[in-house]
Protein backbone atom coordinates (compact mmCIF):
# COMPACT_ATOMS: atom_id res chain seq x y z
CA UNK A 1 0.00 0.00 0.00
CA UNK A 2 1.06 3.79 -0.27
CA UNK A 3 -0.07 6.06 0.97
CA UNK A 4 0.26 10.10 1.55
CA UNK A 5 -0.89 11.56 4.48
CA UNK A 6 -2.02 15.14 4.16
CA UNK A 7 -2.76 18.13 6.56
CA UNK A 8 -1.71 20.73 8.84
CA UNK A 9 1.02 20.99 10.81
CA UNK A 10 -0.08 19.51 14.35
CA UNK A 11 -2.92 17.75 12.95
CA UNK A 12 -1.47 14.02 14.08
CA UNK A 13 -0.14 12.77 10.80
CA UNK A 14 3.34 11.83 12.26
CA UNK A 15 1.39 9.72 15.83
CA UNK A 16 -0.81 8.37 13.28
CA UNK A 17 1.64 7.17 10.41
CA UNK A 18 4.13 5.77 13.01
CA UNK A 19 1.31 3.57 14.69
CA UNK A 20 -0.25 2.90 10.96
CA UNK A 21 3.28 1.86 9.62
CA UNK A 22 3.68 -0.52 12.60
CA UNK A 23 0.40 -1.92 12.34
CA UNK A 24 -0.18 -2.11 8.71
CA UNK A 25 3.81 -3.19 8.07
CA UNK A 26 4.50 -0.25 5.78
CA UNK A 27 7.33 2.61 5.71
CA UNK A 28 7.09 5.40 7.98
CA UNK A 29 8.69 8.74 5.50
CA UNK A 30 8.59 12.07 7.19
CA UNK A 31 10.52 14.90 4.57
CA UNK A 32 10.45 17.17 8.17
CA UNK A 33 12.21 14.17 9.84
CA UNK A 34 14.92 13.64 7.05
CA UNK A 35 15.37 17.65 7.34
CA UNK A 36 15.73 17.99 10.96
CA UNK A 37 17.97 14.54 11.13
CA UNK A 38 20.48 16.56 8.52
CA UNK A 39 20.54 19.67 10.62
CA UNK A 40 21.35 18.01 14.06
CA UNK A 41 23.96 16.12 12.04
CA UNK A 42 25.20 19.07 10.57
CA UNK A 43 25.05 17.45 7.34
CA UNK A 44 26.02 19.90 4.23
CA UNK A 45 21.67 19.39 3.63
CA UNK A 46 21.29 20.31 6.97
CA UNK A 47 23.12 23.72 6.75
CA UNK A 48 21.50 24.32 3.53
CA UNK A 49 18.03 23.77 4.89
CA UNK A 50 18.04 25.24 9.24
CA UNK A 51 17.13 28.26 8.29
CA UNK A 52 13.78 27.46 6.21
CA UNK A 53 12.62 25.19 9.01
CA UNK A 54 13.56 27.46 11.36
CA UNK A 55 10.97 30.05 9.94
CA UNK A 56 8.03 27.72 9.32
CA UNK A 57 8.94 28.15 5.41
CA UNK A 58 8.98 25.52 2.53
CA UNK A 59 12.34 23.72 1.04
CA UNK A 60 12.50 23.96 -2.37
CA UNK A 61 10.94 21.85 -4.15
CA UNK A 62 13.75 20.47 -6.66
CA UNK A 63 15.33 19.00 -3.62
CA UNK A 64 12.18 17.81 -1.61
CA UNK A 65 11.48 16.07 -5.16
CA UNK A 66 15.04 14.46 -4.85
CA UNK A 67 15.41 13.62 -1.89
CA UNK A 68 11.89 11.88 -1.88
CA UNK A 69 12.69 10.16 -5.22
CA UNK A 70 15.93 8.74 -3.64
CA UNK A 71 14.28 7.47 -0.74
CA UNK A 72 11.84 5.39 -2.62
CA UNK A 73 14.12 3.55 -4.89
CA UNK A 74 15.50 2.14 -1.38
CA UNK A 75 14.63 -1.60 -1.38
CA UNK A 76 13.63 -1.03 2.49
CA UNK A 77 10.25 0.49 1.20
CA UNK A 78 9.49 -1.95 -1.43
CA UNK A 79 6.48 -3.16 1.11
CA UNK A 80 4.32 -0.36 1.04
CA UNK A 81 5.31 3.26 2.42
CA UNK A 82 3.47 6.22 4.19
CA UNK A 83 4.57 9.77 3.29
CA UNK A 84 4.27 11.80 6.15
CA UNK A 85 4.50 15.73 4.92
CA UNK A 86 5.22 15.04 1.70
CA UNK A 87 4.08 15.89 -1.56
CA UNK A 88 3.60 20.25 0.00
CA UNK A 89 2.99 21.73 -3.78
CA UNK A 90 1.10 20.96 -6.60
CA UNK A 91 4.72 20.55 -8.18
CA UNK A 92 5.79 17.95 -5.59
CA UNK A 93 2.16 16.51 -6.40
CA UNK A 94 2.73 16.03 -9.57
CA UNK A 95 6.17 15.25 -9.72
CA UNK A 96 5.48 12.11 -7.45
CA UNK A 97 2.77 11.13 -10.13
CA UNK A 98 5.46 10.43 -12.52
CA UNK A 99 7.45 8.89 -10.22
CA UNK A 100 5.46 6.85 -7.19
CA UNK A 101 1.90 7.62 -7.34
CA UNK A 102 0.12 6.90 -4.21
CA UNK A 103 -2.97 4.88 -4.10
CA UNK A 104 -4.78 6.72 -1.31
CA UNK A 105 -4.36 10.09 -0.09
CA UNK A 106 -5.49 10.57 3.59
CA UNK A 107 -7.04 14.01 4.67
CA UNK A 108 -6.42 15.14 8.16
CA UNK A 109 -9.81 17.24 8.89
CA UNK A 110 -8.67 19.59 12.36
CA UNK A 111 -9.68 23.45 13.31
CA UNK A 112 -6.32 26.36 13.76
CA UNK A 113 -7.50 26.73 17.34
CA UNK A 114 -7.22 22.96 17.87
CA UNK A 115 -3.89 22.78 15.57
CA UNK A 116 -2.01 25.73 18.25
CA UNK A 117 -3.00 23.97 21.55
CA UNK A 118 -1.78 20.68 20.15
CA UNK A 119 1.68 22.27 18.69
CA UNK A 120 1.88 24.72 22.19
CA UNK A 121 2.25 21.49 24.09
CA UNK A 122 4.04 19.07 21.83
CA UNK A 123 7.16 17.13 22.87
CA UNK A 124 9.67 15.05 20.67
CA UNK A 125 11.79 12.57 21.73
CA UNK A 126 15.03 13.63 19.41
CA UNK A 127 16.45 9.92 19.71
CA UNK A 128 13.43 7.43 19.09
CA UNK A 129 11.51 10.50 17.51
CA UNK A 130 8.25 9.64 19.24
CA UNK A 131 6.17 12.43 19.56
CA UNK A 132 4.17 13.45 23.21
CA UNK A 133 2.05 16.12 24.62
CA UNK A 134 2.18 17.69 27.93
CA UNK A 135 -1.59 17.10 28.92
CA UNK A 136 -3.03 15.05 26.02
CA UNK A 137 -0.21 12.39 25.62
CA UNK A 138 1.76 12.69 28.36
CA UNK A 139 5.29 10.46 29.30
CA UNK A 140 5.08 8.61 32.03
CA UNK A 141 7.80 10.28 33.63
CA UNK A 142 7.82 14.15 33.01
CA UNK A 143 10.40 15.13 30.08
CA UNK A 144 11.73 11.76 29.15
CA UNK A 145 10.84 9.38 26.76
CA UNK A 146 8.98 6.18 27.40
CA UNK A 147 10.37 3.76 25.19
CA UNK A 148 14.24 5.18 25.19
CA UNK A 149 14.76 7.28 28.54
CA UNK A 150 16.08 10.57 26.29
CA UNK A 151 14.99 13.60 27.10
CA UNK A 152 12.57 15.43 25.70
CA UNK A 153 12.30 18.74 23.63
CA UNK A 154 10.13 21.25 22.03
CA UNK A 155 10.80 21.53 18.05
CA UNK A 156 12.34 25.17 17.61
CA UNK A 157 10.01 25.55 14.67
CA UNK A 158 6.90 25.02 17.23
CA UNK A 159 7.46 28.53 18.37
CA UNK A 160 4.31 30.52 18.41
CA UNK A 161 5.48 32.76 15.16
CA UNK A 162 6.91 29.51 13.07
CA UNK A 163 3.60 27.43 13.89
CA UNK A 164 1.54 30.67 12.03
CA UNK A 165 4.38 30.69 9.54
CA UNK A 166 3.39 27.34 8.70
CA UNK A 167 -0.20 27.15 9.01
CA UNK A 168 -0.14 30.33 6.22
CA UNK A 169 2.17 28.38 4.57
CA UNK A 170 -0.67 25.11 4.52
CA UNK A 171 -3.71 26.81 3.67
CA UNK A 172 -1.81 28.17 0.44
CA UNK A 173 0.76 25.73 -0.94
CA UNK A 174 -0.86 22.12 0.48
CA UNK A 175 -4.58 22.34 0.82
CA UNK A 176 -4.87 22.93 -2.91
CA UNK A 177 -3.48 19.12 -3.29
CA UNK A 178 -6.79 17.97 -1.63
CA UNK A 179 -8.61 18.94 -4.89
CA UNK A 180 -5.98 17.78 -7.12
CA UNK A 181 -5.99 14.72 -5.65
CA UNK A 182 -9.69 14.31 -5.12
CA UNK A 183 -10.24 14.89 -8.80
CA UNK A 184 -8.28 11.32 -9.06
CA UNK A 185 -11.08 9.92 -6.35
CA UNK A 186 -8.36 8.96 -4.15
CA UNK A 187 -8.83 11.30 -0.96
CA UNK A 188 -10.02 10.21 1.92
CA UNK A 189 -11.05 12.35 4.69
CA UNK A 190 -10.50 11.17 8.65
CA UNK A 191 -11.80 13.79 11.22
CA UNK A 192 -8.64 14.37 13.01
CA UNK A 193 -9.45 15.87 16.45
CA UNK A 194 -9.99 12.94 18.61
CA UNK A 195 -7.42 11.51 20.95
CA UNK A 196 -4.92 8.98 19.09
CA UNK A 197 -6.92 6.25 19.06
CA UNK A 198 -10.08 7.81 18.16
CA UNK A 199 -8.21 9.08 15.04
CA UNK A 200 -6.51 5.75 14.12
CA UNK A 201 -10.09 4.06 14.40
CA UNK A 202 -11.25 6.40 12.10
CA UNK A 203 -8.28 5.62 9.55
CA UNK A 204 -8.59 2.28 9.74
CA UNK A 205 -12.83 2.33 9.02
CA UNK A 206 -11.78 5.09 5.83
CA UNK A 207 -9.16 2.76 4.88
CA UNK A 208 -11.92 -0.26 4.19
P1 LIG B 1 7.08 18.54 9.30
O1 LIG B 1 7.83 17.71 10.28
O2 LIG B 1 6.39 17.71 8.25
O3 LIG B 1 6.15 19.53 9.96
O4 LIG B 1 8.17 19.39 8.49
C1 LIG B 1 9.02 20.32 9.16
C2 LIG B 1 9.60 21.31 8.16
O5 LIG B 1 10.39 20.61 7.18
C3 LIG B 1 8.59 22.10 7.35
O6 LIG B 1 8.08 23.23 8.05
C4 LIG B 1 9.42 22.48 6.12
O7 LIG B 1 10.32 23.54 6.43
C5 LIG B 1 10.25 21.23 5.89
N1 LIG B 1 9.56 20.27 5.00
C6 LIG B 1 9.07 19.04 5.34
N2 LIG B 1 8.50 18.43 4.29
C7 LIG B 1 8.60 19.30 3.25
C8 LIG B 1 8.18 19.28 1.89
N3 LIG B 1 7.51 18.24 1.39
N4 LIG B 1 8.47 20.36 1.12
C9 LIG B 1 9.15 21.43 1.60
N5 LIG B 1 9.56 21.53 2.87
C10 LIG B 1 9.30 20.49 3.71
Amino acid sequence: MKLVFLGPPGAGKGTLAADAAVDLKLSHISTGEIFREAVRAGTPLGLKVKSILDSGGLVSDYLTVELVKERLAQPDVSGGWILDGFPRTIPQAEALEIFNPPERVVNFDVTDELIIARLAGRRTCPSCKRIYHVTNMPPKKDGVCDACGAVLVIREDDSESSVRHRLVTYRRQTAPLIGFYEVKGRVLTIDAAGSPSVVYEGFRKALR
